[in-house]
């Protein structure tokens, strides 16, 4: 079964709608969390998600701040204004989407966790050391994360590095993995392109994408929502 994997969608619609659109046909999604929070279309971005083919979702930290359940008070200023305006314009219909997911969970051969295995909500996994006790946290082959926005690869127990785009990856051959696919909406890589992954659940093949968004008008929506204009310019550096 082919799955499209997705992380940190951050209300950004034009990027979301470019991933689906470019993505081959796929019979299952892996969203791995941060459906809301910097973007100007959470709802929006809610509405589309939750109606995706065969979904499994995750709830970041972004989402739970907008929920009100985690203290936006550990976030910096322009991500806790963010998530201030994200709580004002969530509907009914989409908190209750939003609260019903987990930060984590196994599902058959694959673990998802939106930040780390063993600190689902909060750890930014970016360096060697951090391999050998998150990869101690769960027992399947591959584990998928996000949060950083940053396309990653961590091989068991202490290899890390930064994947070419189109790079693919046999993820049923040894060593363990934990894979992040980056970010779709709000990339930190410098390519300000949107970043999502493709795996086929039989053959272990992963690829790593990425598809370019109409930046410009996320950025008119984010500037007309009156929400901190760093989180418009951030868009085109990627960053
Ligand atoms: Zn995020």
């Amino acid at each position: 079964m082919r799955h499209l994997v997705i992380s940190d969608v951050h209300a950004n619609l034009e990027a979301l709608e470019a991933v689906l659109e470019a993505a081959p046909d796929h019979e299952a999604v892996l969203f791995l969390g941060d459906l809301v929070g910097y973007g100007p279309n959470p709802n929006e971005c809610v509405d589309l998600v939750r109606r995706l083919p065969g979904l499994t979702a995750l709830v970041g930290n972004h989402d739970l701040a907008a929920l009100g359940l985690i203290d936006s008070a550990d976030f910096n200023d322009v991500a806790r204004a963010a998530a201030l305006w994200t709580g004002e314009q969530l509907t009914d219909e989409s908190r209750s989407f939003l609260s019903g997911l987990k930060p984590a969970l196994s599902q058959g051969e694959i673990y998802l966790a939106h930040a780390s295995p063993r600190d689902p909500v909060w750890e930014y996994m970016e360096s060697p050391g951090q391999g050998p006790p998150n990869f101690a946290r769960f027992k399947q082959r591959t584990c998928f994360v996000g949060h950083t926005h940053i396309p990653r690869v961590f091989e068991e127990p202490s290899g890390v590095r930064i994947p070419r785009p189109g790079e693919s990856l046999a993820l049923h051959a040894p060593p363990r993995r934990i894979v992040n696919p980056g970010g779709v909406g709000q990339p930190r890589d410098h390519d300000p392109r949107a970043a999502y992954g493709i795996f086929d659940a039989e053959t272990g093949g992963f690829a790593f994408r990425r598809v370019p968004y109409d930046i410009a008008g996320t950025q008119q929506k984010i500037l007309a929502a009156g929400l901190p204009a760093a989180l418009a310019s951030r868009l085109e550096l990627g960053a």
